[in-house]
């Protein structure tokens, strides 16, 4: 009797370990078929990718594709599926194929802007990041693509908005000007109310002349449609010429105007657009400064780093990084009544920047500031490539 009931609960025992043991092979098997290969898998996120308004791209180790979601190939108006080929191949955009080889070493969030070569001129943004396991081995990146074309759409709108404006209301305000010019010149007492009244309207219209002329720079200079005219230029020649035009506005506020950059430094540069950014530096010195302004220059691998130094009252050090936002003022009662509009330093950073530099100020509360324009070398394959493109 207890023979057979050992016998029984063996058995049972053993027909237990059999379900079990099948349970949990059934559930590896399902496991390892719904497990799908590849480094988007080991993210646990292709569902999500799937329903992006974004493109998302995935690439391996070797730079071949492991996945791209629906919106990806509608931005890139691929038919089928691009997993297994490489970027060229796929949609070849070479920025692409640079950020894939860039993020083998980079371990930055990487950012490009695109235009696609189609005839819609679409933009995209792209923003990259490698993808590295425990040992910090790459492993592929995954890349965002964000279509920018309506915002490229509404910014360019925009600007050409302000600039038809600005366009428009020069006519109207030049012929104001000009009347009251003939009135003035009838208008003999100098201390009679209309010839009071009329030299207000004078002012006032030469205010807005200067703010349609600076609003005007900046939407060609934004627009990127004006074109660098580069050339060697002598940085102390060009320092003079800016010097010389403004040496009657210094002399009737009795300041020094000092050139202290070496003869022979040059800069690969648009001559006209680095006299106007100089022009707006020293100006603004002349206007706010104190008893002295100087140019200066110096050169350090190749970088050119052009100086603006006043010792006037200086800007207070927690406005420093705004100063060159437009319509920005430290005093706008100030600024207003020296005739300032607000956007000469916009203007200077923007033609900078277009030169491929950076400027910035230095300064300290009561011991005048330094405006520091640098430029990088200048590599002649680059520029070439740009101009011909
Ligand atoms: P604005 O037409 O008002 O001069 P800018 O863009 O040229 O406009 O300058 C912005 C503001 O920066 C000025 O309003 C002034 O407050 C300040 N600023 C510019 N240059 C100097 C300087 N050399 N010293 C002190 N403040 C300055």
């Amino acid at each position: 009797m207890t023979g057979w009931i050992v016998a029984i609960l063996l058995l049972s025992g053993l027909i237990g370990l059999h379900l079990g043991w099948r349970r949990r092979y059934r559930s590896l098997e399902l496991a390892q078929t719904v497990k799908p290969a590849g480094l988007t898998d080991a993210l646990g996120v292709t569902a999500m990718f799937e329903n992006m308004a974004e493109g998302v791209l995935v690439t391996n180790q070797k730079g071949i594709i492991e996945f791209a979601n629906p919106s990806f190939c509608k931005l890139f108006e691929l038919a089928d599926d691009p997993k297994n080929r490489t970027v060229m191949e796929a949609i070849r955009i070479h920025e692409v194929y640079e950020l894939v080889n860039l993020l083998k070493q980079d371990n930055q969030v990487v950012q490009e802007e695109i235009m696609l070569p189609s005839l819609n001129q679409q933009f995209l943004q792209v923003n990259g990041v490698a993808i590295r396991d425990r040992n910090e081995k790459y492993r592929g990146a995954i890349f965002v693509f964000h279509d920018l074309t309506r915002l490229k759409r509404l910014e360019n709108l925009r600007q050409e908005f302000v600039a038809n404006v600005s366009h428009e209301l020069r006519t109207p305000l030049s012929i104001i000007k000009g009347y009251v010019e003939t009135l003035l010149d009838t208008e003999t007492d100098t201390e009679s109310l209309p010839h009071r009244f009329l030299k207000k309207i004078e002012n006032h219209s030469d205010r807005l002349t200067f703010l349609i002329e600076d609003i005007l720079t900046l939407s060609h200079l934004e627009s990127g449609d004006t074109g660098l005219d580069q050339r060697e230029v002598n940085v102390s020649q060009l320092a003079e010429g800016v010097l010389e035009g403004l040496h009657e506005m210094a002399d009737k506020k009795k300041v020094e105007l000092k050139n202290s950059v070496p003869v022979n430094l040059t800069l690969y540069a648009d001559s006209q657009r680095l006299f106007q950014a100089l022009n707006n530096l020293v100006e603004n010195g002349i206007k706010y400064g104190g008893a002295c302004v100087c140019v200066s220059a110096s050169q350090s691998d190749g970088e050119l780093d052009l100086c603006v130094e006043d010792d006037g009252p200086g800007i207070p050090a927690e406005v420093c990084d705004r100063i060159f936002e437009r319509f920005f003022r430290v005093d706008k009662a100030r600024s207003r009544e020296l005739g300032g509009t607000g956007l000469g330093l916009s203007i200077v950073k923007h033609i900078t920047q277009l030169h491929g530099g950076t400027a910035r100020v230095e300064s300290t509360l009561g011991q005048g500031a330094s405006f520091h324009l640098t430029f990088p070398p200048h590599k002649p394959e680059a520029a070439e490539s740009q101009t011909s493109g």
